[in-house]
């Protein structure tokens, strides 16, 4: 009877992606996939990943590249905090190490930047290291084949990977093991019939188990809701974004023209959003208009629904970075101003922006 790792290695040299990181061992371009895999899917990180290494094909060239030059590049693949940690990365191997990278889990967790799932990646797939990776797939595959306990401790989980991986080749096994979580066990579906582990698997054909088994590193978190429900379908509705700006700690905020509605009143820049745009191309165009700058990057802060009586308007505020957020200039503002968290909450802001606050609160702990 063969064991459950050549069972695994079979199916994947019959059914593994041709994804160009794995035609390496450079441990740069290693890290580079590894880090635009974090929180992105495959297919969207490929024209990501060629763009990066055709403009930096190696540490040096991205420890050397200016940061905005960084991030003009890393523009639309999004978190553009991972481009500065991996060119943290790049510059200490260039400038303290002569080059030279880690070749240990320990030893690569040390630069700047890198934690120990990423550390563990580079190690195994440049180096070779028999390290166990686990990631949602990963742990997905393992606590449905074995019947692990949900949801997983996850020193345990790890010290469970750890046993399983094949010391002969972890390079392939690691790779296997993520491509069956990603290709057959997936999070919605799991195509039993066609696992190499169906014969050993407790979970095979269980909906329910399945299910459970999901996403098994997620946690649970409850969602605050803000502002009002929509109980008038019939009533207008007008969709307004809001840029809550960042930079080195502080956040930019606008002092409403006097004589405009709700004028003397602090606010974010943003405005209505037009026919035919969604929240992010509204957002650019908003924040060109009022402020002259350039997003360099928009995540999902805050939205909720206020009722004028008459009318609607869903605010969508989005946390952003700019490109050059020195300089931006009052273009539809009396005056803009770059407040510390404690400061903003002082504020005065419209009634119908008070959300903003209350999830400010929340996220600083003020
Ligand atoms: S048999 Fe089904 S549930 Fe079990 S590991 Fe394979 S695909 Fe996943």
């Amino acid at each position: 009877m063969s064991s459950p790792q050549q069972e695994l290695l079979s199916w994947y040299a019959a059914n593994k992606r041709d994804l160009p990181w794995r035609h390496t061992r450079d441990p740069y371009r290693i890290l580079v996939s590894e880090v635009m895999l974090q929180q992105t899917q495959v297919d969207r990180v490929l024209p990501f990943y060629q763009r990066w290494l055709a403009s930096f094909p190696d540490a040096q060239t991205c420890a050397e590249a200016e940061l905005e030059v960084i991030h003009r590049q890393w523009k639309g693949l999004g978190y553009p905090s991972r481009a500065e940690r991996l060119q943290l990365a790049c510059r200490e191997v260039v400038q303290q190490r002569c080059g030279q990278w880690p070749d240990t889990a320990a030893g690569l967790q040390e630069l700047p930047g890198i934690g120990p799932y990423t550390a563990g990646a580079v190690a195994c797939f440049a180096f070779a290291a028999a390290v166990p990776l686990v990631d949602t797939n990963v742990a997905r595959v393992y606590a449905r084949r074995d019947g692990l306990t949900m949801p997983p401790d996850k020193k345990e989980l790890w010290a469970h990977a750890a046993a399983q991986v094949d010391p002969g080749d972890p390079i392939s096994y690691n790779n296997a093991l993520m491509e069956l979580g990603a290709l057959i066990c997936g999070a919605r579906s799991a195509d039993c019939g066609a696992c190499p582990w169906r014969e050993r698997c407790v979970a095979r054909g269980d909906d329910q188990r399945q299910q459970e088994t999901a996403n098994p590193l997620k946690v649970a978190s409850r969602k605050d809701s803000y502002g009002v429900a929509i109980t008038d379908r019939k009533k207008p509705r007008h969709h307004v974004v809001l840029a809550l700006i960042h930079h080195d700690g502080r956040y930019l905020v606008a002092k409403r023209p006097h004589g405009a509605h709700v004028g003397g009143f602090w606010e974010l820049p943003g405005g209505k959003r037009e026919k035919g745009e969604d929240d992010r191309v509204a957002l650019a165009r908003e924040v060109i208009e009022e402020l002259g700058g350039e997003i360099l990057a928009a995540r999902p802060f805050v939205s909720w629904n206020h009722d004028y009586g008459d009318r609607y308007i869903s605010f969508h505020c989005y946390r952003c970075r700019l490109f050059k957020p020195e300089a931006v200039a009052p273009l539809a503002a009396d005056e803009l101003q770059w407040v510390e968290p404690a400061a903003f909450m002082q504020l005065n802001f419209p009634p119908a922006n008070g959300p903003v606050q209350q999830r400010f609160k929340k996220y600083h702990r003020l």
